[in-house]
């Protein structure tokens, strides 16, 4: 899975949080904002866990993809500059590395079918928004958001990129999961 989009089981948005909440209790991340998603990848999921196998891949290698999440689950690609930028704290590719690992949690040993252009399908269908939505609720638990937040606070305590940041603030305040 590489930026195209699959249909794929539903699911609510809710749903998702709770998984990608999962994931952040077992790794004891419940009270720290920022998600270390590379810790998480390489060195317990890959490394101690052996759940995948994380390959940075050149670029030349790579097509147009930053990312390709094997369907069987066996392997995580990132781009090697993608790699690099993840473990080094670059937004951009934390961001990359946290929607790879969220379609190996969410979309692996599923049925995939191939979404179509003009096909008309609900983004809670398919899965580029899941695993969007997915890596947002992984590095921006809503536990952490008050109403004080701005983009810049919201930048600074997740490492995440101005228009991710910007994305989960308006969802937040949509939803009114912001309360105190
Ligand atoms: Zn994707």
């Amino acid at each position: 899975m590489s930026g195209q989009n699959f249909i794929v089981p539903a699911r609510s948005w809710d749903n998702i949080e709770q998984i990608a909440q999962g994931w952040r209790s077992k790794f004891g991340l419940d009270q720290t904002p920022y998600t270390p998603i590379m810790d998480m990848m390489e060195r317990v999921l890959d490394n101690a866990l052996n759940y995948f196998t994380l390959i940075p891949v050149e670029a030349s290698e790579m097509g147009p993809a930053e990312g390709y999440t094997d369907p069987d689950g066996t392997c995580i690609m990132l781009r090697e500059d993608v790699y690099r930028g993840a473990w080094a704290g670059e937004v951009r590719d934390r961001f990359t590395a946290a929607h790879e690992l969220a379609h190996w949690a969410i979309h692996t040993k599923i049925p995939l079918a191939r979404a179509t252009a003009g096909q008309e399908v609900p983004a809670y269908r398919l899965s580029e928004p899941q695993a969007n939505q997915f890596a947002s609720e992984l590095l921006m638990p809503a536990r952490f958001f008050t109403i004080l937040d701005t983009v810049h606070t919201v930048m600074d305590r997740h490492g995440v990129g101005y228009k991710a940041a910007s994305n989960r603030l308006e969802y937040l305040n949509r939803k009114g999961k912001i309360t105190v």
